[in-house]
């Protein structure tokens, strides 16, 4: 089973900036431009799509990159 305590979070590192899984290499990748009739509709709908493609990945399948061992 999926670690249930894996949560999405805001990272900012140099050279990238967005969307992450704390418990893999995910990173949340929008599927195309934002449409909407308002800023809120974008909004929302950027929110949802981020919170399902979080929801519907699989950390087995983002495995992060091993580090050597130091
Ligand atoms: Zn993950």
């Amino acid at each position: 089973m999926e670690p249930m305590h894996r949560k999405l979070v805001w990272a900012e590192r140099p050279g990238f900036q967005g969307w992450v899984c704390t418990e893999c290499a995910w990173v949340f990748n929008p599927a195309g431009p934002l449409v909407g009739e308002t800023i809120d509709d974008m909004k929302r709908l950027y929110e949802k799509q981020r919170d399902e493609e979080f929801k519907s990945h699989v950390c087995a399948e983002h495995p992060r990159p091993q580090k050597g061992p130091h």
